[in-house]
């Protein structure tokens, strides 16, 4: 496993490296739009993002439940940029909160109900998610796509970015001829500390940590 995630880590490195060579060369800062589940998961994902993107976060999470709990991440995460980054804070976009879309993507799954997390309800729970970060990318000329998940233990980085890359390549069929498409960033941000760094962000500013993942059949195995 711990191989399959180094691939993902090198792959981010690649594009890095790649993206730096061409705003050396004087390209502009690439934008970039990143789907972020809350503000602890945000936080040490944007401290090595903001190096080398000019962001905008998504925030689209029809999986979180209840509604309150919806909403208390969204205002930790809203609270917490600033705080943190200042007059860099990047803008959030906020998509419409309707969690039929989630019940519906996972449905396809058999016993989705009592699977346990990086299970394949995950899955189709990432795929929701980052196609529709993929299409938000598109319909607002973004360069790159990413999310934050990558950055909890307890998510499939595999998976992740398996949908990641798919929900890019999706983009390509449907807008084949387009002057633009965005492309998927890889991500593992758990590697080189990224976890532990988020922990210590989340005390330094007082964030609350959510003790479940986030959908109905995650809290009830917390
Ligand atoms: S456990 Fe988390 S990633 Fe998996 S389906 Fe529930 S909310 Fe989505």
């Amino acid at each position: 496993m711990s191989k399959a995630l180094s691939v993902y880590y090198k792959a981010f490195e690649t594009q890095i490296a790649e993206i730096e060579k061409a705003v050396h060369s004087g390209s502009a800062k690439p934008t970039l739009l990143l789907h972020a589940c809350c503000g602890p998961c945000s936080s040490a994902v944007l401290e090595i993002l903001l190096q080398h993107f000019d962001i905008t976060i998504l925030y689209y999470n029809p999986n979180i439940y209840p509604q309150a709990e919806y909403l208390r991440r969204k205002e930790e995460l809203c609270n917490f940029l600033p705080a943190f980054l200042k007059e860099k804070a990047p803008p959030v976009i906020e998509l419409a909160y309707k969690p039929e879309e989630f019940y519906e993507a996972v449905k396809i799954v058999n016993g989705f109900e009592t699977m346990p997390e990086k299970d394949e309800r995950c899955r189709m729970c990432y795929r929701l998610r980052l196609a529709c970060c993929a299409k938000e990318a598109f319909d607002k000329h973004f360069d790159y796509f990413t999310t934050t998940l990558s950055i909890s233990p307890h998510k499939d980085a595999k998976k992740i970015n398996e949908e990641g890359k798919a929900a890019e390549l999706e983009l390509q069929k449907i807008h084949a001829g387009a002057e633009k498409v965005p492309q998927y960033l890889y991500a593992d941000f758990k590697k080189k500390n990224g976890f532990k760094r988020s922990i210590e962000l989340s005390e330094e500013y007082g964030l609350y940590r959510q003790d479940y993942c986030g959908c109905v059949y995650s809290s009830r195995n917390r």
